[in-house]
């Protein structure tokens, strides 16, 4: 999209689904050409947070801002989201018969005002670099992709679309070595020649090993309760979350900082 500088900033952010807290005021701030990966044990809110940066309707913001070059966001629908530059690759992508990857790719580009006459060399020209199949791109988006194949199909939109920040929710998941290494190559290959900002959920070190983080951050009941650099993810390989829940003195898991759901038959007491 552009190669110069952008800054996607989260402050305070805190979110509820059906009327439970799950985001208790995350802070992050990421910058064009730097990879923040964000670990957590399950349930302690990273999909709940990709969302709501991108506006999934479900997930109801109660307080804070989510800012792409200081221009709010919230309140945009998750197109214009993603006109503005931003893209998510889901950690469950949706399957959708009979709309072929070209027809979503196409989409996005007319609304980010720009041409698709390039779009069908652009795909192929990817598919080579991240070893899809030119089938994939004829069927329905992701309809019969194995997990894996739905990741490196994530990655080629990605690569096509070329957004300012793209949000990776479990883009490792499901893949084997040999795609893991392709899927974090072209990214980081990204980051350095387009200035692709990342934001990495993930659970391994491995991932980060070719996608190189400037910054790891640890996401527990709902806040960020660790922020460093690449070490982080190897400690936490060794020690696991409860070991760095410990050593903190926080609890690790999400349930700790989600508060009871108030029951509106429950007695009163009085
Ligand atoms: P993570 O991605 O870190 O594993 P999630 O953000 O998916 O965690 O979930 C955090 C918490 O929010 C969990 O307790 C989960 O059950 C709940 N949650 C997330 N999305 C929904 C939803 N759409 N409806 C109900 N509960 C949800
Ligand atoms: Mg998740």
């Amino acid at each position: 999209m552009s190669t110069s500088s952008h800054t996607l900033e989260i402050r305070d952010l805190h979110a509820s689904v059906d009327g439970h807290e799950i985001l208790c005021g995350v802070d992050l701030e990421v910058r064009s050409g730097e990879v923040h990966a964000l670990m957590g044990p399950n349930g302690s809110g990273k999909s709940t947070l990709s969302h709501s940066i991108m506006g999934r309707p479900d997930y109801t913001i109660t307080s804070g801002s989510v800012r792409l070059d200081g221009e709010e966001l919230l309140g945009l629908p998750t197109w214009e989201r993603a006109a503005k530059g931003l893209f998510l690759a889901m950690q469950y992508p949706v399957e959708v018969d009979g709309v072929r990857v070209s027809d979503v790719l196409e989409s996005a580009l007319h609304a980010r005002g720009e041409r698709a006459d390039d779009l069908g060399r652009r795909l192929h020209v990817e598919a080579e670099r991240l070893a899809v199949a030119g089938e994939f791109l004829d069927r329905g988006v992701n309809v019969e992709f194995s997990g894996g194949e739905k990741k490196r199909a994530e990655t080629l939109q990605l690569a096509v679309l070329r957004p300012r920040f793209a949000i990776l929710d479990e883009i490792d998941s499901g893949l084997d070595v040999d795609a893991l290494r392709d899927v974090a190559r072209r990214i980081e290959a990204m980051t350095a020649e387009d200035h692709l900002g990342v934001l990495a959920i993930t659970h391994y070190a491995r991932l980060l090993t070719e996608l190189r983080p400037d910054r790891v951050h640890v996401l527990m009941g709902g806040r960020i309760v660790a922020s460093g650099g690449p070490e982080l993810a190897d400690t936490l390989e060794e020690a696991g979350y409860d070991g760095l829940a410990r050593e903190l003195g926080v609890e690790s898991l999400a349930v700790a900082a989600v508060e009871a759901p108030v029951d509106p038959f429950a007695d009163p007491g009085f």
